[in-house]
């Protein structure tokens, strides 16, 4: 039999690992503690010895089920559940790197993520902020203790694609750890997999959960990446298979110790919303180039950025590795037009921070989300004042459309 589709996959993923009653959800288990009937087991577990369940802030029956399900999604070998996308990307982190160590990160970023790099940079191990759409940026920044590689597959708010492919390559031979932020694709639209990532992000509050009801995020192994050559791994994570060195470490040094772990009701959210992601990214990323086809030729825009138009710089790339080209456009106006008297006449789509829900949404980002960073900051990011990132939703086309153009009209 061929393999199946990724919705038929992830859909009958929990009721495969037998759950009480036929439940085809996996409960949401409220318990912190759980208890052993054999003292032996209990110390079999604590020791690492047999896969059990010792304390909500390390596991809980309902996020296992959540990671084993984006282990599935992203075709990896283990998943970290964590309270939010921020907690993912700054525990895994935390976990492997140390003083005197070099990263080389995208300077095209979430906001703050790009906040949080700045502070490790200060606190920690030392950063460089590269243009991570050309890999001859990146290579030209690695050091001898450079160990990590830090990018984001579309970067939000102006849509740069990354050079995934070649960086994947550069890190392999390098050995150095390569990191995707895989929220604004998804895996449906892209597997980071296939192109050599050892660790791959996802923050489930935005597409995968979808419905902007419950944060969380989450760290997936490839399986790709030798920790044996990784000199900070403890002696106490290298047990069992070399791949699964460094999620141990993520998991206890990282999650168990800093404790920014996802919580049980979160978690049965974020997996029922997780159903639908194919068919809400089928609808979302139609939707959005019905809307940067309309927008890029309307007299009243100055730019649209969009993976998906012909004129985009990474076009061709994002063809090549994406499904779809995304939900998330930035539009410049004219400078006629008046950014907020925009927003305030649009009527479907709804202003706010978040992006990846089925509503349709939108954000002025130099006044918002990108102000904190400063003038000088935003210039060396793209970011003009008067952009405006949408995230398109699953409302229907034709009412998008008609919206849009009554708040241009
Ligand atoms: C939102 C987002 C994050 C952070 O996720 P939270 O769940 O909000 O903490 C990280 N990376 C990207 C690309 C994001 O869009």
């Amino acid at each position: 039999m061929t393999e199946k589709g990724f919705s038929s996959r992830i859909l009958h993923a929990d009721r495969r690992n037998p759950i009480e009653h036929g439940s085809i959800h996996k409960p949401v288990h409220t318990a912190v503690t759980f208890a052993y009937d054999d003292a032996h087991e209990l110390a079999a577990v604590f020791q690492g010895k047999q896969f059990g369940y010792s304390y909500g802030r390390q596991v809980n029956p309902t996020v296992t089920a959540l990671q084993d399900k984006i282990t599935l999604m992203e075709s990896g070998v283990a998943t970290a559940c964590f309270g939010t996308g921020m907690a993912a990307i700054g525990t895994t982190l935390f976990a492997l790197l140390r003083e005197g160590d070099h990263m080389v990160s995208s300077s095209f970023l979430f906001g703050n993520t790009n906040s949080l790099f700045n502070s490790f940079d200060v606190q920690g191990f030392d950063v460089s902020f590269v243009d991570a759409t050309d890999v001859a940026n990146v290579e030209a920044e690695l050091r001898d203790n450079t160990r990590v590689v830090f990018v984001e597959t579309i970067a939000n708010p102006r849509t740069q694609v990354t050079d995934l492919e070649r960086i994947g390559t550069l890190c392999a031979e390098r050995g150095i750890i390569y990191i995707v932020d895989n929220t604004m694709t998804t895996p449906y639209l892209f597997q980071p997999k296939s192109v050599q990532a050892s660790l791959v992000i996802n923050s489930l509050t935005k597409y995968i959960g979808g419905h902007a009801n419950a944060l969380g995020g989450a760290v997936t192994e490839m399986g790709q990446f030798d920790w044996s050559t990784f000199p900070h791994i403890y002696d106490n994570y290298k047990v069992g298979d070399k791949s699964n060195w460094g999620i141990q470490q993520i998991k206890k040094r990282g999650l168990r110790d800093f404790g920014a772990s996802l919580g049980p009701e979160a978690a049965h959210h974020l997996s029922v919303g997780s159903d639908t992601l194919a068919l809400r990214m089928e609808r979302n990323c139609a939707n959005a180039i019905a809307l940067a086809e309309y927008l890029s030729k309307h007299p009243k825009v100055k730019k649209v950025y969009y993976p998906g138009l012909s004129d985009h710089p990474e076009h061709q790339r994002a063809t090549d590795l994406f499904r779809h080209y995304g939900a998330i456009f930035s539009v410049e106006l004219t400078d006629d037009v008046d950014c907020f008297d925009f927003l305030n006449k649009l009527d479907l789509v709804i202003c706010t921070s978040n992006l990846g829900d089925t509503r349709s949404l939108a954000i002025p980002v130099a006044h918002s989300i990108y102000y904190e960073m400063g003038p000088e900051r935003r210039a060396s990011m793209g970011i003009d004042d008067s952009l405006v990132r949408f995230s398109i939703g699953i409302e229907e086309t034709d009412d998008l459309l008609a919206d849009f153009e009554q708040a241009l009209a």
